[in-house]
Order: structure tokens, then sequence, then C-alpha cells
């Protein structure tokens, strides 16, 4: 039997990937991290890297919070504004656990995590190194990685490959891992600012119109990143006139940038089709992390904190068990179940509302009740960072909107019901 050049070999060095090498490689094992940008200041466009506060615990273990909070990153948190009203979606003080999460733009974030995971003793960094074959033992498992480098072919034999090479992933695809698909029916379009003062000065912004959504968000360097996702049923008027469309929305908005007196100091950028996937994350001698496993709505701005952490589960779950096949893979078991308990019914959350219909009556009733109910916004706030489970959220947040029925007689919702469907008609 030939043995492993590496430990492990992980494909894609983004915030995933490093995260899963980097980890790794302080548990002792030696790593192959394969990245296929030449460039290692190379970093994601097409991402508006708002870092839920339920990351920060991860970034905080990992040693990578004080280097964003010393390249600028901002320590976020957010409002929400719906029909009703706005209300705040800071989770609250609790013991040990932060309110905040972090902005920081990819420009900067992606090479700072790389130049992190490099810098790990134990993580050979190669850029320019594009996986595009699996190798297989002869029980089908598989056993490494076959690709092109900037020297020609190569060749990598390892106990575990992991997937990190995003939502187009062709490691599941080369494993024969089909994505469950769930439909998304908006697009979306979004430019960074300079000059652009928000209503709640550095707490972020998130617009549901119904069925549109806009947000705002402030990051490092007093840049501040406006993105829309709108039904595609307006996709053509933008195509047509996007920066007519785009200001026109921002300007429309209820407390609102004042985008029109702002700099913006980027191009347009758009993505049209954003499918929600999810994968099954392992396979025999495979698992898959981040994007690659599950890529959901990017309008909740989970899939970057879910990088960190899903990487950092699987190296929980396999780290001592890798130099054994039969504790591997029951350790890749239990990595699997736990990134389902932990992510797919917030996922199933995310996608059930990114078809961009009806805001569904559990949503309606929370979110209308929550801008006069501190209470119920706190507990709103407390899932966002997931420190609730869906269940919880949907048991008290209701229970919370009876009492506050009961207790100032109010009716569920001036965004409810009939006022809803009596506004959209009009629209
Ligand atoms: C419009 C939009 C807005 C978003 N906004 C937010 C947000 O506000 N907050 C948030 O948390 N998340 C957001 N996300 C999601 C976030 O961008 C991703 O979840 C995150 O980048 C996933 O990180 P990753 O490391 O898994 O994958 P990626 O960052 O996609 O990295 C994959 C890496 O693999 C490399 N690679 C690919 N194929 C190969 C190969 N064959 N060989 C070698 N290397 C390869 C790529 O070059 C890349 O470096 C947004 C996404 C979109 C689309």
């Amino acid at each position: 039997m030939v043995e492993p050049a590496f430990d492990v070999v992980v494909v894609g060095a983004s915030l995933a990937g490093c995260t899963a090498a980097a980890l790794y490689a302080r548990r002792g094992l030696s790593v192959a991290l394969l990245e296929s940008s030449p460039d290692e200041g190379a970093y994601k466009k097409v991402c508006s890297h708002f870092i839920q506060a339920s990351a920060t615990p991860t970034l905080q273990r990992l040693g990578l919070a004080e280097r964003l909070e010393a390249a600028g990153a901002v320590r976020n948190s957010g409002r929400l504004w719906t029909r009703a009203g706005w209300f705040s979606l800071s989770p609250g003080e609790e013991a040990g656990l932060p309110e905040y999460g972090y902005s920081l733009r990819r420009e900067k974030l992606d090479p700072l995590v790389r130049e992190w995971a490099r810098d790990t003793p134990g993580v050979t960094l190669r850029m320019g190194h594009s996986a595009r074959e699996l190798l297989r033992s002869p029980h089908g498992s598989i056993c490494g990685v076959e690709g092109v480098g900037p020297a020609g072919a190569f060749s990598l034999r390892a106990r575990l490959v992991v997937g990190a090479d995003g939502r187009r992933s062709k490691i599941a695809q080369l494993a024969g891992i089909e994505p469950q698909v769930l439909p998304h029916n908006r697009f979306g379009y979004m430019a960074y600012y300079r000059n652009l003062p928000l209503a709640f000065g550095n707490d972020a912004q998130l617009w549901l119109l119904e069925p549109d959504i806009a947000y705002a968000f402030p990051n490092d360097g007093g840049q501040t990143l406006l993105a829309c996702f709108v039904s595609k049923a307006r996709l053509a008027d933008f195509r047509r006139d996007l920066e007519g469309q785009f200001v026109s929305l921002f300007d429309a908005l209820p407390d609102g940038p004042a985008i029109r007196k702002a700099e913006r100091v980027s191009s347009f950028i758009g993505m049209i089709d954003l499918p929600n996937l999810y994968r099954r994350p392992t396979a025999p001698g495979l698992a898959l992390v981040g994007d690659a496993a599950l890529a959901s709505d990017p309008v909740w701005g989970v899939g970057c904190g879910w990088a960190f952490r899903s990487a950092e589960w699987l190296v929980e779950h396999t780290a001592d068990a890798i130099r054994e096949p039969a504790s591997l893979r029951r350790g890749l078991a239990r990595y699997r179940k736990e990134h389902k308990r932990r992510l797919l019914p917030i996922h199933r959350l995310n996608a059930g509302f990114s078809v961009a219909g009806p805001m569904d009556p559990v949503r309606r009733w929370l979110f209308s009740t929550a801008p006069h109910e501190p209470k119920l916004a706190r507990h709103i706030g407390r899932f966002t960072a997931e420190r609730v489970s869906v269940f919880a959220l949907v048991v008290q947040g209701l229970w919370r909107v009876l009492w506050s029925k009961l207790t100032t007689g109010r009716r569920p919702s001036p965004i409810g019901g009939s006022a809803l469907i009596s506004l959209s008609r009009k629209g």
C-alpha cells in the first residue's frame, strides 16, 4: 500500500478551507491546502461579509477575532424593518457570549485568513493548484486528489480529502454527491459607498419590503455596502437601468440612507441565480465544509460564519480519528449529524423565505409584534445568533405574541393578514 503524502488534503483556501487546514495542523496533522487561484491576495467578490454573532466564539477560539479587529473590522449588529416598524436584532448580553459579529470586506478578510493558515506549522499552502479528479482506494473510498498546478499535473494521496471549494463544488460532483436544490426567486445587486451615514449609526439595517429586501452594512474603511434582493419579476427593469432602479429603491426606504449624497466607490456586483443548495457533507474518505456542503440564501448573512464553524466541527469530530479508518468513519458520521442538526432547520427556513412569496403567518406575527415587545425582539435576536432553536423560537415567540395581545390588547399586526393583503393588492 502507498503511504499517503499528507494526513489531509483540503481543496479550496478560502474561509472554510483555511480554517479546516489550520485546525488539523494544530492537532499535529500534516495538511496540503490547495487553491486554484495563483494569487494569495485573491478574494470572493460576491459577498456582503456580515459575519453573524454566532460565529464570534469560533473566531475567538481560532485567534482570528483579534486579527479581524486589528484589520479594522466593524463589530456588527443589526435592525430589521417590516411594515410594523423597526426592532433590534441584538441577542442581548449573555454570560460569556458576545453580542456582536464582524464586518470586514472580503478583500481584507480572505488574504488575512489565508495568511493565518499558511503560517500555521503543518500546513503546506499550494496556490495555483486546481483539483480535477479524486483518487479512490480499491474499496472505493476517496484517498486523494489529482489536478494541475504551475509545474504541471500533480497527484496527492491523503487519509482524508476535504472539499472546501464553494457552492459549485467540483469535489462534491466528482464524489457523486448531488445537491438538494431549493428555489430562490430573487436576484441581487450590491455596491460600496462612502459618506453614507446610517439612521442607527453603526447598526446594520435590513428592510423586508415584501417581496423585495434591502440592506445597508457598515464596514471597515468607512465603506458601507448597500444591497438589494429583488423579485425576479423585476429583473428586466434592473437590466434596463441598473443604477436608476437601485437608487430609487434605496431612496424610497423608511429611514433609508441618503444614497444620492453618497459616493459610490465600486461598480455594481450582480447575482442573478442563487439557488439554495444542501449536500450530504460526507462520503467515505471525504468531507465537505462551508458552501460546498450548504449554500443558503445570502440575505441572512450566514455563509461565512457557517464556513468557519462547519470546519471547526469537522476537525473536532475527526482529528483524533484520522489514522484509523473505522474511527474516521465514525468521526465523519458525527460531523454529518452535527452539521445537519445545527444548520438544516435554519437553512430550510431561509429557503422558504427566498421564494419571494407572501410572509408566512408565524413570521408575520413575530415580526409585527417585535417592534413593541422588546423581549420578543431579543428572542428573535437570540435566534439569529443561533442561541435558540427554530422550535424554541416558534413556541416562545408565539407565547410572547399572545402575552402582548393579552396585556396590551393590541391586535396581532399592523402588517398582519388583511392589512397586508390590501396593501399588496394596491401595489
Ligand atoms: C450575494 C451574496 C452575499 C453574501 N453575503 C454574505 C454575508 O453577508 N454574510 C455571510 O456570512 N455570508 C454571505 N454570503 C455567503 C458567503 O460568501 C459564503 O458562504 C462563503 O464565502 C463560503 O466560504 P467557503 O470557504 O465555503 O467558500 P468560498 O469562499 O466560495 O471559497 C471556495 C474556494 O475554493 C477554491 N476552489 C474552487 N474550486 C477549486 C478547485 N477545483 N481546486 C482548488 N481550489 C478550488 C476557490 O478559488 C475559492 O477560493 C454571501 C453570498 C452571496 C452569493
